[in-house]
């Protein structure tokens, strides 16, 4: 392509709603074949709510839901957020903490009122061996399996409730993603988050692919595999976890609602947060590159 032929398209871009970082990443666009999209944040809006709360006998809703809170003010997780605000709702002021750890892609721990309080997904309250009972896994599996995400929180040795959050599908989401399968593309969802939940939300909006519960630096090699199966890949993401994904993709697309370490990751920046500037994207660098040969 003529470096003219690059510069309309890019311009062309911007009053898209799309920030090219080069000229020359039209290129590497025209040749995706695969997208790969983040779940949290990028297909959905990322705004959690909290949902419900629930206590294993002998615990207390309340407690439960004050510790959680406490703890989760300390991240800037949107799970942890929705937990927080939720929390300072409904039991008031929340306590402060003393030694808090975020433990990527699995959650939370540190100390509240003197006690050492997890939140976060059932294996990591299984590496301190605290065990949800009979009910506490029953409430998580009923939140997975509607699509929402069930988080274990756990103190002192002991599982002592679930809370459940969840986001919206954007309301563009599922338009994008039959836009991009009508570009011959193949979209796959990638995401931490529990098998159930990502199912559900693919469904909603029209992807049959989904690999779920990776840890944020398998969410490279999940790009990588493909790589290594032939595929081009673009991956669409806004999260701190997604940026190593997003470099190592042939062509990374950050939300301009998500995080600067995605941005800047990135070759291109959807400036709305609105996947169907993904679209846009290819078939400008199509167009653009087509018109030239
Ligand atoms: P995603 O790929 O959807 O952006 P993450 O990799 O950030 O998800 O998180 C994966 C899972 O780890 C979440 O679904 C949740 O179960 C758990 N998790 C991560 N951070 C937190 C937190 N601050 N509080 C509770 N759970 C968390
Ligand atoms: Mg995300």
């Amino acid at each position: 392509a003529t470096p003219t032929a690059l510069m309309v398209g890019t311009g062309r871009g911007a009053q898209l709603g799309i920030l090219i970082k080069g000229p020359e990443v039209l290129e590497s666009t025209r040749r995706v074949d695969t997208v790969v999209l983040d779940k949290t944040g990028t297909v959905t809006t990322g705004k959690m709510t909290l949902l419900d709360v629930i206590a294993a006998d002998g615990e207390d809703v309340s407690e439960v839901l004050a510790l959680a809170g406490a703890l989760e003010d300390s991240s800037e997780h949107p799970i942890a957020q929705a937990i927080a605000k939720g929390a300072r709702e409904k039991v008031g002021e929340l306590a402060a903490v003393e030694g808090f750890a975020n433990i990527e892609g699995l959650g939370v721990q540190g100390v509240v009122d003197g006690h050492a309080v997890i939140v976060g997904r059932a294996r990591l309250l299984a590496d301190w061996s605290q065990h949800l009972d009979a009910e506490l896994e029953r409430a998580m599996h009923a939140a997975e399996s509607e699509g929402k995400t069930p988080v274990a929180v756990g103190w002192d040795g002991k599982a002592r409730g679930v809370l459940v959050v969840a986001d919206a599908v954007k309301a563009t989401s599922a338009e994008a993603i039959s836009q991009l399968k009508a570009l011959g593309l193949t979209p796959i969802m990638l995401t931490g988050d529990n098998k159930a939940a990502a199912r559900a939300i693919a469904d909603q909006v029209g992807i049959e692919e989904v690999v779920a519960e990776v840890l944020p630096q398998d969410k490279v090699a999940t790009v990588e595999r493909l790589q290594s199966e032939g595929k081009v890949v673009a991956m669409v993401g806004d999260g701190v976890n997604d940026a190593a994904a997003l470099a190592k993709a042939d062509l990374g697309l950050a939300m301009g609602t998500g995080t600067d370490v995605a941005i800047e990751a990135s070759d291109l920046t959807l400036v709305r947060g609105d996947l169907r500037a993904a679209a846009d994207a290819i078939r400008l660098s199509r167009r653009t590159l087509g018109t030239i040969k």
